[in-house]
């Protein structure tokens, strides 16, 4: 069962337990304020498992981690491929319908180069969470239609916009038996001004079997990379594609 169902179970039956205990009315507040933080939680945190099963974190025993990166094609995406190739790196590219099709040579470059590229929605826009359920398999779907159209293949992967899920992205992924990737370092690159300090931040967070979320949006997304695969390779790290750091869970 998914934590959101278990959880409400277990809102539902703590409210017949306090009925019948007779609590006062603190009890029940209590009660509802710790269940309203959690379903919070759930909807920011997508490695909680909380509306949809999302792949987060491959082997926890290797020592491999996986680069993804979300938003493009941008731009500053050629940037990126030239330093994953300095490095024969391969990537995971979440990239936005939209944006795609306004770009389409930057798109053929990164799968040219070797790449996996995902659905990250077509518009990213800030309402995409609550719009009807309806109308998000509908943008999911032209989404995928895009990635079709460079890649020739049905398309099941998919990143969730700002890492929010909740009934209705839960719904639209089981519906159209999409792969959910999440993330277990998120680098936090568009907030953060600093290279130096987007690096730290990895740095501090990344264990075996880590996936990385960075941006090809982010101005300094070059050095900040080529400092990252640069830590890693000292590390001993290896960086490998989503499909291996995933393996057969890939493929469901
Ligand atoms: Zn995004």
């Amino acid at each position: 069962m998914l934590r959101f169902y278990s959880t409400i179970l277990f809102a539902i039956l703590a409210t017949i337990a306090l009925i019948l205990a007779d609590v006062s009315a603190i009890a029940f507040i209590a009660l509802y304020l710790i269940v309203s933080v959690i379903v919070f939680l759930g909807v920011i945190k997508i490695e909680m498992q909380f509306f949809a099963k999302s792949l987060c974190r491959g082997d926890k025993t290797k020592q491999e981690v996986a680069i993804t990166f979300d938003d493009g094609p941008h731009r500053n995406t050629l940037k990126v491929l030239d330093i994953l190739d300095k490095y024969s790196v391969k990537a995971g590219f979440f990239i936005i319908g939209k944006k795609a099709n306004e770009n389409p040579d930057i798109v053929k470059e990164i799968t040219n180069r070797g790449h996996i590229i995902g659905n990250h929605s077509y518009y990213h826009k800030g309402a995409f969470d609550i719009q009807s359920r309806k109308k998000m398999v509908n943008e999911l779907t032209k989404a995928n239609e895009t990635i079709k159209s460079f890649t020739g293949e049905e398309n099941k992967l998919f990143r969730p916009p700002y890492g929010i899920t909740n009934p209705i992205v839960g719904y639209a992924i089981k519906k159209m038996g999409l792969i959910s990737i999440g993330w277990s370092v998120r680098s936090l690159d568009t907030s953060i001004k600093d290279p130096d300090k987007v690096c730290r931040r990895v740095y501090k967070r990344v264990k075996p079997g880590s996936v990385i979320l960075l941006h090809d949006t982010t101005k300094d997304i070059d050095v900040i990379l080529e400092n990252i695969i640069k830590y890693l390779i000292n590390n001993n790290y290896k960086i490998v594609s989503l499909k291996k750091i995933f393996g057969t869970k890939f493929d469901i």
